[in-house]
């Protein structure tokens, strides 16, 4: 096979895997990678991932010129165009809407709590690029905001993105996101997350040499935006200290309410007198206090100690 046919079969093969794990549905997502200095190939526009033919493919130059393909390129050749043109490393995009990561995306919650050292040594954290609109100019610009330092993002309200040194490289990210979500979502339900410190976070970063990691950008632990500029290393929210993990609860932190899945209906309890209705509701149900209330019952215990 010659390398285009090897890259023509590669693009089916990982479509078919994408929706075969649920990443697309329908006519969702799309994948291209590098043919040559000056040309891509590319999935065509309205055809579902998980039934392609290698004769489907587009070949497109770097402007998005069609130069070879019965069928159109993808409804999202500006946000392919824009992550080649700013990353020289990249040779393969892939964009899909897996529907955990998709879900924090609509959440707003970016995956940047270092939880897992595998995702930290390869991704770093997987930031939310800005709403906008699928298939316009707007979301490059968006996708422009992070593509430097960062080989996967969430898109807000849409699904993720991902790049790599070659085509696998690029699906196995986003396989990694979809599993990271999958594990952070678990882990938040449960009602905590052991967060690894800044200091291992550090290590972990040191190491990605020896594991023959290579990251566009450093991790850092202070936002790495400033203003419009593009990011500059990859945020990730490590707690300070060293020695090992922290357990950090959710539920006692002041902003879980507002940045954690919220509770179910009738799921708190205590002092606001929204108790569950029988003692059976009570021993299944979670309970969530915010921050003031949770003085306010310590308060109270001491006082009934006094
Ligand atoms: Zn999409």
């Amino acid at each position: 096979m010659t390398a285009e046919s090897t890259l023509r079969a590669d693009i089916v093969e990982v479509g078919r895997r994408m929706y075969a794990r649920g990443y697309t549905a329908s006519n969702d997502g799309n994948i291209s990678v590098r043919l040559g200095a000056d040309r891509l190939l590319m999935t065509p526009k309205s055809v579902c991932k998980g039934f392609m033919t290698p004769d489907m493919m587009c070949i497109t130059d770097l402007d998005g010129r069609k130069l070879q393909g019965d069928r159109d390129p993808s409804s999202e050749m500006l946000m392919h165009l824009e992550v080649y043109r700013q990353r020289p490393d990249a040779q393969a995009v892939v964009h899909a809407h897996p529907p955990t990561a998709t879900g924090f995306a609509v959440a707003g919650i970016a995956l940047d709590r270092p939880v897992l050292a595998e995702v930290l040594t390869t991704l770093g954290s997987i930031p939310i690029a800005e709403y906008a609109t699928p298939s316009t100019r707007e979301l490059p610009a968006a996708v422009r905001t992070y593509i430097k330092a960062h080989d996967g993002m969430l898109l807000a309200n849409h699904g993720a993105l991902t790049v790599g040194s070659d085509l696998y490289s690029a699906y196995y990210k986003m396989e990694t996101i979809e599993h990271f979500a999958r594990i952070s979502l678990v882990a938040r339900l449960l009602g905590r997350e052991n967060l690894i410190s800044r200091d291992e976070v550090m290590r972990l970063q040191d190491l990605r040499g020896a594991y023959g990691i290579t990251a566009p950008a450093p991790i850092c632990a202070d936002d790495g935006i400033r203003g419009s500029e593009p990011a500059t290393c990859q945020v990730v929210q490590a707690p300070p200290g060293g020695g090992g993990s922290r357990l950090v609860p959710d539920t006692l932190r002041p902003s879980a309410v507002s940045d954690a899945v919220p509770p179910a209906p009738g799921a708190r309890a205590g002092i606001t007198g929204l108790a569950p209705s029988s003692p059976a509701e009570a021993d299944g149900c979670e309970i969530r206090l915010t921050y003031r209330e949770l003085s306010a019952l310590i308060q109270e215990a001491i006082r009934s100690l006094r």
